[in-house]
């Protein structure tokens, strides 16, 4: 475990995995196989979707529970449908703190969240730190599909969130897809830590999935790998925003 002066100015890489069809029998196998395989040494994150309305939850037990057994263990709120992930009404923050409490009850210790399409407004932050995780949802690219005053938080590097509440919120920004890796778009090399991140359906694709094998190759040939545990007991950034007014 290194430093946290060798983390903010080292050259570290950590891996995660939005994991949105985990009763898929297929995704779920790639996913589980590449887990346990770790390559470049990466301990994957599964950032997981919790089960939604007449979905088999001990099946998705089952397997939360394996995942979290190989490696880092977060919640993934997708709160409009299973494939759609970004809210259209409602109260978000409730949705994030009743999937939170729901993962405690039965059992799971998640540590880190990441907003369904990239969604994070303020009550969310203030909600995932009252449930102690480190929040991944910020990017340091800007996903094409978000219109322009869609709320989304861009950041190159890890983060203190300062909230509303005046607490501070640790975030990890998701810095790199695969895909971006596979093909050398790697922005300024002056990052001190890469996150890069795929989903568990592009598994299901061949060409995804050897592109996901190239990255993932190059990534822990470049860098020193981690795991988000590592960041999140090791990390302290030097940086501060202010999340209170962000909400668009
Ligand atoms: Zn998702």
């Amino acid at each position: 475990m290194p430093h946290t002066e060798d983390i903010l100015h080292g050259r570290y890489a950590v891996v995660s995995c939005h994991v949105e069809r985990p009763l898929d029998d297929e995704a779920w196998a790639r996913f589980s196989d590449l887990q346990r395989r770790r390559p470049g040494r990466f301990a994957i994150a599964a950032l997981m979707r919790p089960p939604a309305e007449g979905e088999d939850e001990l099946l998705w037990l089952e397997r939360a529970r394996e995942a979290q057994a190989r490696g880092p263990f977060g919640l993934h709120t997708h709160w409009t449908a299973p494939d759609h992930a970004r809210p259209t009404g409602g109260d978000p923050a409730a949705l994030v703190r009743e999937q939170g409490r729901w993962l405690t009850s039965v059992g799971l210790e998640p540590r880190f969240f990441c907003g369904g399409g990239w969604y994070l407004d303020a009550n969310v932050a203030e909600a995932v730190a009252d449930l102690g995780y480190t929040d991944c949802t910020a990017t340091a690219f800007r996903p094409g599909y978000l219109a322009a005053d869609a709320p989304h938080l861009e950041l190159d590097e890890p983060t203190w969130l300062e909230l509303p509440s005046g607490r501070h919120l640790l975030e990890v920004p998701t810095t790199h897809s695969i895909g971006m890796l596979a093909r050398g778009l790697w922005g300024p090399f002056r990052r001190a830590v890469v996150h890069a991140y795929f989903h568990d359906t592009d598994l299901l694709d061949g060409r995804r999935r050897a592109a996901l094998r190239v990255g993932l190759a190059f990534l822990g040939l470049k860098r020193t790998s981690l795991d988000l545990g590592d960041l999140q007991r090791g990390l302290r950034p030097e940086k501060t925003m202010s999340f209170a007014n962000s909400r668009a």
